[in-house]
């Protein structure tokens, strides 16, 4: 089997991938995103040894933070369902925990909160060139800076895969076009419902107020979230962006006004560290209805296949939901864990995945 890539970008990483923060964790609330972590992290761990590219995951952990007891409840829940699918190290911790896990932040406000030990970071991009250079080896043909425009369609089959440049005859289509995904599916006619949803991160001034191995702490009232990389410390929230197209990726001043805000009050050692305008940036997250990847062949085809819609942890999961698809194409189905749940047909099905999504 010969494989192409075609990619818009001119070089590596046009798309999300370079933005992401790096974070891993199998603290989540769905069996089936449990599943994908554990399964993501397996790879991780021999993912040097396969790839020659260490991804630098760092078992630093995760700390969830509820500031009212319904939330509290949704994480003793999500940590029940993460023990029983064989997740280690996890549990909910109580106030003189959390205080000793991360001492940097002001608990009043706080009645609780989650801790996964194996939950931590990875180096995203490295990732990407292990990805790059194992299948480069495998005879992987890779095309940069062509962008994808149609498709050549006979009823279910993709026939042709039409650039600005060239048409190359296809046996199979993955779409994996990230937040793109939904546009390059509907040059095929057919709606996937991945849409692009901006996530924003402030930078402070390099500083070593914070420690490197401090674990990734998350308010789960809006999703303020801070970790320490290289040097400077990342501040996150989770909150609608102002622009109207949904593609922008501007760092908005509004929202920096927003997390400095945040930061002042859960983080009081940071109040006199600058925030870094020039080191911000934004993103795009590619979002589902649900909340939960794509994966599958996308409903009317034969041979046009999508992958993506991680909304926001396509990192983490790439290692398991890449070899998953190259299952389901070359094998007929999903061998090493079923994820037909993630097929495209479920939301025209009315079989969305349920749960609460912790962030
Ligand atoms: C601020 C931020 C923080 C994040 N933090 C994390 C995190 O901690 N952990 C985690 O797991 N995930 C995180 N994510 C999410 C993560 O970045 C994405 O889930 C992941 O990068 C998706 O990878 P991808 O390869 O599917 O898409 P992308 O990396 O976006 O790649 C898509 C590719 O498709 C190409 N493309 C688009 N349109 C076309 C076309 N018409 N023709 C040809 N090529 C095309 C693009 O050039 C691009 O190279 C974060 C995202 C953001 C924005």
């Amino acid at each position: 089997m010969s494989v192409t890539v075609i990619d818009a970008g001119e070089d590596v990483g046009a798309g999300s991938t370079p933005r992401a923060t790096g974070g891993y964790r199998a603290q989540f609330s769905s069996e089936i995103n449990i599943r994908l972590s554990l399964f993501s992290r397996h790879m991780l761990l021999r993912f040097a040894e396969e790839t020659g590219v260490d991804p630098e995951y760092r078992q630093c952990g995760y700390l969830f933070l509820a500031e009212t007891e319904e939330q509290l409840a949704g994480l003793t829940a999500a940590v029940e369902l993460q023990k029983k699918c064989g997740v280690e190290g996890v549990q909910i911790v109580r106030m003189e925990e959390i205080a000793a896990i991360n001492p940097h932040i002001a608990l009043n406000g706080v009645v609780g909160g989650s801790f996964g030990s194996t939950d931590g970071f990875i180096r995203p991009l490295k990732i990407l060139e292990g990805f790059i250079m194992a299948s480069r080896r495998q005879g992987v043909r890779f095309i940069w800076g062509e962008k994808v425009t149609g498709f050549r369609t006979n009823g279910e089959w993709v026939k042709e895969v039409i650039t600005g440049k060239h048409e190359y005859a296809a046996g199979s289509v993955v779409n994996c076009a990230g937040a793109w995904a939904g546009k390059v599916s509907g040059l095929a006619g057919a709606d996937v419902p991945i849409r692009p949803l901006k996530r924003q991160v402030a930078a402070t001034m390099p500083t070593d107020i914070i420690p490197p191995d401090l674990p990734l702490s998350i308010f789960l009232g809006n999703g303020f979230h801070f970790r320490e990389r290289d040097g400077r410390v990342l501040l996150l929230l989770t909150v609608d962006p102002e622009a109207k197209d949904a593609f922008d990726t501007r760092v908005e001043h509004s929202w920096v006004q927003r997390v400095r805000t945040e930061a002042d009050r859960w983080v009081p050692k940071l109040r006199d560290t600058q925030i870094d305008r020039e080191a911000c940036w934004a993103g795009l997250y590619e979002m589902t209805p649900d909340h939960h990847a794509i994966a599958g062949r996308v409903p009317g085809f034969e041979n046009f296949y999508i992958l993506g819609g991680s909304s926001g942890h396509g990192v983490m999961h790439s290692p398991a939901l890449g070899l998953l698809m190259a299952e389901l194409i070359s094998e007929g189905k999903f061998r090493t864990l079923d994820v037909s749940a993630l097929d495209p047909g479920r939301f025209a099905a009315g079989k969305e995945i349920g749960g609460v999504h912790l962030i």
